[in-house]
């Protein structure tokens, strides 16, 4: 199969339709972090060395050194910015940009998702927006519980399980235990899929921020591995297929490039007939992130994944077993109580955005989050900064908005010279007309 992987090799990589179809070409684009990452990563210490030291920077360096704002928002590339905000003032003069969809990482994945073809991101962003809607996806936090989850995973083991090398969340399953027809007695393939979005959304919002403050660089994509020990066309019934191919559509429809690589591992015999069939309906871009490996795939896991964070399931180190296993435990960044709060003090100023147009003088209580517990003065100072961030970007979306209005406004007034000289034309051509009649 096709193959994008090592480091040094994302250069636009064209990969040509191998599936027997048609000439279907596309562009491998570099993953979703690459020019966003800081310059240096300060080399590999542990995790809540880094928390602990992001927690006490000082307020003054924060807020000269932008490092906050590079963490969490990742330094921008100058060509995608203009494209970005291009794409979002087409959005916004046509009315088809919801405030909360107007975010610059979500247009840009959906830009690169497209090559970067206007049109055709436009076409399928408003697919997503539509699907968003009809789906209620907003309102799953308050009307979904998947009260069955714990019963579920035991017999479909699943979950987010830690970090890789380059610290973005690792997603384990292993689809090779699932038995299709006990899982349909637990649960229906609606809800099933309702828990998933649930986990997507979930991996947006907290997931890669907490992955973000802890490793210091932006994160935004997964890696994913898929222990398909077993799976042959047998125990691939209907409505398992119905499930599976429900997800990849959603995943890459609506999350688009959020997915760092998969690596299938123990594929049989059995798999790889399937895979071979499944592989035609994936989108190439992403059939290129996907590596299958037999029993011999522990070499390439541990290339990217430390064995700390690997289950001993998969040759790693780790048990979780005061969860009762690597896949009960969810655990990672995303479940450290300090970098949780900082989360929930940047999306509760998301909130607050007006107060924030003054800068240097919001009153401190504005600055005090709700139902955050300030211990000490290092997190106070901390959440100071936070909010500094928090209004930069508020700020940068005004500008955004009142640069879109501003080239409306100059559109506006193009149309009202060129009415008035119709209009003075008219006159001049019906004092015309008169003198004619005379
Ligand atoms: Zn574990």
């Amino acid at each position: 199969m096709n193959s994008a992987k090592g480091k040094g090799k994302y250069k636009d990589i064209v990969i040509g339709g191998d599936s027997g179809s048609s000439s279907r070409t596309k562009s491998i684009h570099p993953p979703i972090e690459t020019h966003w990452s800081l310059p240096n990563c300060e080399g590999k210490r542990t995790s809540s060395f880094l928390i602990k030291s992001l927690l006490s920077y000082p307020l003054m360096k924060l807020r000269r050194s932008k490092s906050m704002q590079v963490i969490l928002e990742g330094a921008r590339d100058s060509r995608d910015a203009q494209v970005v905000e291009d794409f979002r003032k087409m959005l916004f003069i046509e009315g088809l940009l919801p405030p909360q969809q107007n975010d610059y990482h979500t247009l840009l994945r959906f830009l690169r998702m497209r090559d970067f073809n206007m049109a055709a991101a436009k076409d399928m962003f408003l697919n997503y927006l539509k699907w968003r809607e009809e789906s209620r996806v907003d309102m799953l936090p308050k009307e979904f519980k998947f009260t069955e989850y714990t019963e579920v995973k035991k017999i479909y083991p699943h979950g987010f399980h830690g970090v890789d090398r380059d610290g973005r969340p690792v997603y384990i399953e292993r689809i090779g235990m699932v038995d299709p027809n006990k899982l349909m007695q637990l649960t229906t393939i609606e809800r099933f899929i309702k828990h998933h979005v649930s986990e997507q959304e979930k991996t947006l919002r907290v997931r890669y921020p907490a992955c973000s403050l802890a490793s210091k660089r932006h994160i935004a994509s997964t890696t994913s591995i898929l222990d398909v020990n077993g799976v042959g066309m047998s125990n691939f019934s209907k409505p398992a297929r119905y499930l599976f191919m429900e997800i990849l559509k959603i995943d890459s429809d609506y999350y688009p490039e959020t997915l760092n690589q998969i690596f299938i591992i123990n594929a049989g015999s059995g798999f790889r007939l399937l895979w071979k069939a499944v592989k035609t309906f994936l989108d190439v871009r992403t059939a290129a992130k996907i590596q299958v490996f037999g029993s011999n795939y522990l070499s390439a896991l541990l290339e990217a994944i430390d064995p700390g964070n690997l289950p001993t399931f998969l040759g790693g180190n780790c048990t979780c077993s005061e969860h009762g296993g690597c896949l009960m435990s969810d655990q990672g960044p995303w479940k450290y109580p300090e970098l949780l709060e900082m989360i929930q003090a940047i999306s509760m100023r998301e909130g607050n955005d007006d107060k924030c147009e003054n800068g240097d003088t919001v009153s401190e209580d504005s600055l005090t989050p709700k139902k955050v517990d300030i211990q000490n003065k290092n997190e106070f100072l901390t959440s100071l900064a936070l909010e500094e961030t928090t209004c930069m970007l508020a700020l940068q979306k005004i500008n955004g908005l009142e640069a879109a209005i501003g080239d409306t406004k100059n559109i506006i007034k193009k149309l009202e010279d060129a009415l008035q000289n119709t209009k003075m034309a008219l006159e001049e051509l019906a004092q015309h007309i008169e003198e004619l009649k005379m």
